[in-house]
């Protein structure tokens, strides 16, 4: 949106072409294109919905991540670019690991992790969340033929619901992180319209990941690498520790703006 809370033609653009199914390119092509009253009154209504603040990728149910489309709505965080460092880093693990077989995606939302890993490396994925309406969406973006037969997907409250004993080769996760006290400070697209389920991780926003660490030394294989996204270098260092004290060592990764991003731990101590 403008400054002045109006449409860009961009957006204009892709609420139209979503009604219409048509790709923007056709749309742009024939501006003078006929259409019929209900869809005439759905692109209206999408656009004043577009003025109230809600987040496009919601209007059209569907964002871009690594250059895939991924169907969203409002049970999932919407993709961000930020995750795509998580994603590259393990790619790069497992590229170099042929061995390293069982992958996990705790906390996948809208799936876009489990799906990315699962398409790009080959290997199968299990993904939990504990959020059933958003296991539907990832369930809905695991039916592309090119990851299908190779999600699995668990509703689970972190690893509560996963098998006593089954152990993987590498854990990512995008667990909740956003401190309580700067919640107020989001921007008012995410606060209203985004869930906060999937935000906000208690007072330093790693209460989740607390838990998730505590759970780890069960479920990691020697070896084995935990992949976790945070949203600050003070949370990457915090994280780090706590992974450090159940026996990992520890790296950090940054994001393209330079801010610390993915906190990595190689299991070494079962
Ligand atoms: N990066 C997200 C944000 O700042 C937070 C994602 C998360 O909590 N996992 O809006």
């Amino acid at each position: 949106m403008t400054k002045g809370g109006e449409l860009t033609g961009l957006e204009k653009v892709a609420i139209i072409s979503r009604v219409l199914s048509l790709r923007s390119e056709a749309v742009l092509a024939h501006p003078d294109r006929e259409m019929g009253e209900s869809a005439a009154r759905r692109i209206k209504d999408l656009f004043a919905q577009r003025e109230t603040g809600k987040p496009l990728a919601y209007i059209t149910g569907e964002k871009e991540f690594f250059s895939h489309p991924f169907a969203v709505d409002g049970n999932v965080l919407i993709p961000r670019p930020d995750t795509e460092v998580l994603v590259e880093e393990a790619l790069s693990i497992l590229g170099g690991r042929p061995l390293m077989r069982s992958v996990v995606d705790m906390g996948t939302g809208s799936g876009i992790i489990g799906n990315t890993v699962a398409r790009k490396s080959g290997r199968s994925v299990l993904c939990v969340d504990v959020s059933t309406p958003a296991l539907s969406v990832a369930q809905k973006n695991g039916r592309d033929p090119a990851v299908s037969g190779r999600l699995t997907f668990l509703c689970s409250d972190l690893f509560y619901a996963v098998k006593k004993g089954a152990r993987f080769d590498m854990v990512l996760a995008n667990l909740p992180y956003v401190p309580e006290g700067e919640w107020e400070d989001l921007m008012k697209d995410v606060k209203e319209f985004e869930p906060a389920l999937a935000l906000l991780g208690g007072a330093d926003g790693l209460d989740v990941y607390r838990s998730f660490v505590r759970a780890l030394p069960d479920h990691m294989e020697e070896g084995g690498y935990v992949l976790c996204e945070i949203g600050s270098a003070r949370q990457a260092d915090m994280l780090g520790e706590l992974l450090a004290s159940v026996g990992c060592m520890v790296t950090k990764k940054k994001d393209l703006a330079g801010k610390e991003r993915v906190v990595i731990g190689k299991w070494i101590n079962s």
